[in-house]
C-alpha cells in the first residue's frame, strides 16, 4: 500500500469520515471501527509513517505525550480499570493498516479480550549477551 491510498491519511487529511476524538495540527485521534471494547481508539500523526521502523523520535515522543492524556480521558468516559496501549509493526506482528497508529483498548475485569502470547523461558547468560549486542547498536 502507498501513501496515496493510505485509509488513515485519507482519515488524518478529512476525505473520508471518522468519530474525531481528538486532533491538532500534527495528530489525530479517532474510534475504531471494530472496536475490542467501548472506547477503542487509535491515535494516528497526520504524516505518513508506515510503524515504528519509520518513525522520527520526535513525532513519536510528541504522540506518546498526547496519548497519555489521550488514555486518561477515555478512562474517565469508559470508566475502564485498565488499558493496554497497542501498537503493531508489520504483517507478521498483526499491523493491517500501514500507517503509523496506537491503539488505546479500555479493558474491563473478565471482558475476555485476548492480547497474550506464550511465555518463553529466557537463559540469563544469553539474555545479557542479547541485551549488550542491541544496546550497542542504539
Ligand atoms: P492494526 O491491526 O494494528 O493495523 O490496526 C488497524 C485498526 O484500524 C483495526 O483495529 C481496524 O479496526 C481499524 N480501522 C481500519 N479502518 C478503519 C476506519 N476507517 N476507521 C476506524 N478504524 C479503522
Ligand atoms: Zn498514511
Amino acid at each position: 500500500m502507498t501513501k496515496d491510498d493510505c485509509i488513515f491519511c485519507k482519515i488524518a487529511k478529512g476525505e473520508i469520515p471518522s468519530s474525531t476524538v481528538y486532533e491538532t495540527p500534527d495528530f489525530k485521534c479517532f474510534l475504531d471501527l471494530a472496536p475490542a471494547n467501548k472506547g477503542h481508539a487509535l491515535l494516528i500523526p497526520k504524516n505518513h509513517y508506515s510503524n515504528v521502523f519509520d518513525i522520527d523520535a520526535d513525532t513519536a515522543g510528541r504522540l506518546f505525550s498526547l496519548a497519555t492524556e489521550i488514555a486518561r480521558a477515555i478512562k474517565e468516559e469508559t470508566g475502564c480499570e485498565g488499558m493496554n496501549l497497542v501498537q503493531n509493526n508489520g504483517e507478521c506482528a498483526g499491523q493491517t493498516v500501514h500507517h503509523f497508529h496506537l491503539h488505546f483498548i479500555p479493558r474491563f475485569k473478565d471482558d475476555g479480550v485476548g492480547l497474550g502470547w506464550p511465555q518463553g523461558k529466557a537463559d540469563p547468560e544469553e539474555n545479557n549477551k542479547l541485551a549488550e549486542a542491541i544496546r550497542k547498536r542504539i
